[in-house]
């Protein structure tokens, strides 16, 4: 058995542990990352961009289906679909592997065990060798899990990861779980020309989001024919023969039951530590979680733990951000309070972006708040591409000015919540949006807009800012 040692080793080759190997080795830092599977991890070959890739082709495809100077059927081949997602994440696999090894990053593919806080073992095809390091980072991601009595078989009862890589576009699927990543299958499929059923067990679609902007995605799926049933919970699945699922579904009417071709569980995510032997490196779990201080470090000092394996939220932009924090941790850097913000986004048609504190948040937290909102209605660029649905909206302190949280719902949000993300992060507050300058016609405008409408001051729209104050919260 081989015995190498480094300053760095990471175990897992997702965004999170990809990234901290990446800035690791640029520190100068002697770095290994161990990977059992595929590196890219959940967000590269069955996450984010698999699903990104698709959804959009589907939403070209209703684009071109929709569009006034076009004419006659289409035909769309799923297959090439199928490929042309496979291709990108070979493609994103391969850069990066190049970008890891360029940066002297040694990469062992192979799973690895703690055998104790300064080593770890891992096996490979060829055997099995100890590795040593000053610093590990923990980076192995989440699992989902579904609810009692539920489990997916791969055929009729899918998993997200099933759900990419069907043979053929179902003709009715049943999707359970209106949260980011349901909603985006449902969106998905719906513009493949599946009958998409949306179930969700809370009472709002998104509901981690804002009430306003899940009512306002609820009414987009609605007007587009996927059909919502919130406060609905699925308890049983069992076959309909080989071609369907029979779902036994509880609602407030009480127990009823329906079939579809298929049905996807989204189901919940919890961090996977299977098989790593935390008790060895002697860490152990809160609530299924490894806690964690400053710089992402565990109660053991020299080990951290990154992206879904810190647990939610289980976003990679976290798992990057929470990366490059425990590599300055790790080099003895100052890390302060960063991490606080992480934008939550939706993709798909309309898209959905939410950054910091709602209202209600604000409030609670005994703020005084402005809202200042401005409608895509109100923006040229929105009209130019067809899609003037939709609104931005800053929730800014009514003293001060500092911008509290920005919710957004409409075309290209998802890009456009960068722009808060980079005011809130560093300081800038109102004024400082209205004093800067937007090129037009550009959907950024709204943004812009929405911090003028915070004084009154918008342009293209007439709109009225609101103040709130604590006590408003006790009458809403
Ligand atoms: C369908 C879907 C869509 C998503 N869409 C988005 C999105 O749009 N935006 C977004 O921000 N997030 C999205 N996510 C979430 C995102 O994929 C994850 O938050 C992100 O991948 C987490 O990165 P990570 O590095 O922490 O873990 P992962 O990407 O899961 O990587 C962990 C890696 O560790 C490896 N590993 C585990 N144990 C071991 C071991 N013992 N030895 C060696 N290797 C090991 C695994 O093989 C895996 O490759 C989506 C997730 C899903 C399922």
């Amino acid at each position: 058995m081989t015995c190498a040692s480094y300053d760095f080793l990471v175990i897992g080759g997702g965004p999170g542990g990809y990234t901290a190997a990446i800035r690791a080795a640029q520190k100068g830092l002697k770095t290994c990352l161990v990977e059992r599977s595929l590196l890219g991890g959940t967000c590269l070959n069955r996450g984010c961009v698999p699903t990104k890739t698709l959804l959009t082709d589907a939403l070209m495809i209703a684009a071109a289906r929709r569009c006034y100077f076009m004419k006659g059927e289409m035909n769309v081949s799923w297959r090439r679909m199928q490929n042309h997602k496979a291709e990108l994440a070979k493609n994103s696999r391969a850069g990066i592997s190049q970008v890891l090894k360029e940066s002297g990053v040694h990469i062992i593919e192979g799973e690895a065990v703690f055998l104790n806080a300064r080593t770890i073992r891992v096996t490979t095809v060829d055997g099995q060798r100890d590795l040593t390091a000053t610093n590990i980072v923990i980076a192995t991601g989440s699992l989902a899990t579904y609810g009692s009595g539920l489990a997916v078989d791969g055929r009729q009862v899918l998993s997200t990861d099933d759900a990419l890589k069907l043979d053929t576009i179902p003709r009715s699927l049943a999707v359970v779980g209106a949260g980011n990543r349901g909603v985006e299958f449902a969106v998905l499929y719906h513009n493949l020309g599946t009958k998409v059923f949306l179930i969700e067990k809370e009472k709002q679609v998104l509901p981690r989001m804002h009430w306003e902007i899940a009512d306002r995605y609820k009414k987009t799926l609605l007007d587009r024919k996927i059909a919502v049933h919130t406060r609905t919970s699925l308890v049983a699945t069992r076959m309909a023969g080989k071609d369907g699922v029979i779902l036994t579904l509880d609602a407030d009417a009480g127990r009823k039951e329906f079939q579809t071709d298929k049905v996807l569980l989204t189901g919940m995510r919890r961090p996977d530590y299977a098989n790593l032997c935390l008790e060895a490196a002697g860490l152990t779990l809160q609530d299924g979680c490894l806690g964690f201080g400053p710089g992402m470090e565990t109660s053991q000092k020299g080990i951290y733990v990154v992206g879904d394996a810190a647990g939610p939220p289980y976003l990679a932009h976290k798992a990057i951000a929470q990366a490059m924090v425990a590599v300055d941790r790790c080099r003895g850097l100052d890390v302060g309070s960063r991490l606080l913000l992480i934008p939550d986004c939706i993709y798909g048609d309309p898209e959905v972006a939410c950054i910091g504190m709602t209202e209600d948040e604000a409030l609670s937290a005994g703020r005084r708040v402005k809202l200042g909102e401005f409608h895509f209605m109100g923006n040229g660029r929105a009209g130019t591409i067809g899609q003037a649905e939709g609104f931005v909206r800053i929730v800014s302190d009514a003293k001060t000015a500092e911008v509290l949280g920005v919710q957004m719902i409409g075309p290209a949000v998802t890009e456009l919540v960068a722009l808060a993300s980079l005011a809130m992060q560093n300081g800038i507050d109102v004024t400082g949006i209205k004093q800067t300058v937007f090129p037009h016609p550009t959907l950024s405008e709204t943004f812009f807009e929405a911090a003028l409408a915070s004084h009154d001051e918008a342009i293209h729209m007439r709109v009225e800012s609101e103040e709130l104050h604590p006590e408003d919260l006790q009458l809403k």
